[in-house]
């Protein structure tokens, strides 16, 4: 293999350490949004369950007053009842007795149903916010494990810099130009290997794009120190003398 050649694949193998610290730091920031958004949710809903909650507890008030008013009432109408002084208007009163009688029962029944939802809606609550306190930790979590990465992964990285630029500066300009430019479109996976795809007959193949190639092309690589990029994907080929 020529000498640009093997400048070019050192310069891939440290690019390919870059991108694997800057791939793992990129999830790691990814997971703190995710998780991020995910507690949003839970917050919202956590809100929701409590307007939820304080509307039938509103609604619970109003019709406590309403009881409160109408048994006031049943007490006056029978305190009524011991003064009348004719059958008629017994029976008048009595009617509206028994009316607001029938009011009351179905008021309180609701009572007894808006109670229990509210017990139902306080657990619901409860649970949300125990959602809240469990996604936020969780995000704490992450977003802890996210600036150690940063940290610990800093240096690493100021040093493979400095690593590529020394590999780069092997690298002729016009080469370098084409390995940016394929570096940007298969993140750092700029070299692929032909490989003989038939042990006893001339056919060979890309291995980034698994793409046959022609065998003068396999022909020119083995036996000259030319640069030569796949025709189907555009990575730079080399050849191992093994195979
Ligand atoms: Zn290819």
């Amino acid at each position: 293999m020529g000498a640009q050649l093997e400048a070019l694949r050192a310069l891939q193998d440290v690019e390919l350490q870059i991108v694997d610290i800057r791939r793992q730091l990129a999830a790691k920031e990814r997971a703190v949004k995710r998780q991020s958004a995910k507690l949003r949710s839970a917050e919202e809903a956590h809100t929701a369950a409590r307007d939820d909650l304080k509307h039938t507890q509103v609604e619970m008030d109003a019709l406590d007053v309403d009881v409160k008013a109408r048994n006031g009432h049943i007490a006056q109408l029978r305190d009524n009842l011991s003064t009348v002084k004719t059958n008629k208007e017994y029976a008048a009163v009595m009617a509206q007795l028994n009316n607001e009688k029938a009011d009351l029962n179905r008021l309180e029944q609701r009572a007894y149903q808006l109670l229990e939802t509210v017990e139902e809606k306080k657990k619901v609550v409860s649970e949300q916010e125990q959602l809240v306190k469990d996604e936020a930790a969780r995000l704490e979590n992450l977003k802890v494990q996210f600036s150690q990465s940063q940290t610990s992964f800093s240096q690493h990285l100021e040093q493979l810099k400095s690593e590529r630029t020394t590999a780069a500066n092997s690298v002729e300009p016009k080469f370098r130009a084409m390995f940016e430019r394929v570096s940007e479109r298969y993140e750092g996976e700029v070299m692929a290997e032909v490989i003989r795809t038939h042990p006893r007959r001339d056919e060979f193949m890309c291995d980034g794009c698994q793409m046959a190639l022609a065998m003068e092309r396999a022909n020119a690589l083995m036996s000259r120190d030319e640069i030569i990029t796949c025709d189907n994907c555009g990575r730079i080929l080399y050849i191992e003398r093994h195979t």
